[in-house]
């Protein structure tokens, strides 16, 4: 049997592939419940309504198969929400490297839309501006450089 948490940590978000969920800052916990030894994961998304989750899940219960754990559940929580600050330096490395800006903290807490300072992760430059609040899937916002042209998705923050 491999290490439950070991196993669930190497999935990958299947809408950025470069990133696993635990990098991400998506995987909250891997218990086992004492009384059973049921494998228990819990998840919360990046955003309310993210369609990625469901394949998330699936996911999940996959590789606890795999690794001999078929009878483990997911759970989803909503509180705290997922907040950037989750997102792990390998994890946000690997989003520069992919072509993807990863969202800025969100300050003080409250829910305002990231507007500002969105940098090119190609070039560096704050001088960006968003085409389209969907991007190449649903949790990602299609944005465009405006000191060398280049488009590029941004994870949406909450
Ligand atoms: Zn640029």
């Amino acid at each position: 049997m491999t290490d439950p948490r070991t196993a669930v940590a190497a999935v990958v978000d299947p809408e950025i592939r470069v990133i696993t969920i635990d990098e991400l800052g998506i995987l909250r916990a891997v218990d086992e419940d004492p009384a059973t030894g049921r494998v228990v994961v819990t998840i919360t998304p990046t955003y309310t309504g993210c369609p990625a989750m469901d394949v998330i899940r699936t996911d999940i219960r996959r590789a606890l198969t795999v690794a001999g754990h078929p009878d483990a559940e997911v759970r989803t929580v909503y509180t705290p929400a997922w907040s950037t600050d989750w997102i792990s330096a390998a994890g946000r490395a690997k989003l520069a490297a992919a072509g993807i800006a990863p969202p800025g903290p969100r300050g003080d807490g409250t829910a305002v839309p990231v507007t500002l300072a969105v940098r090119c992760p190609r070039c560096g430059s704050p001088e960006t501006e968003q085409v389209s609040r969907f991007g190449s899937t649903a949790c990602k916002a299609l944005w465009r450089c405006r000191s060398c042209s280049e488009p590029f998705d941004h994870l949406k923050a909450l």
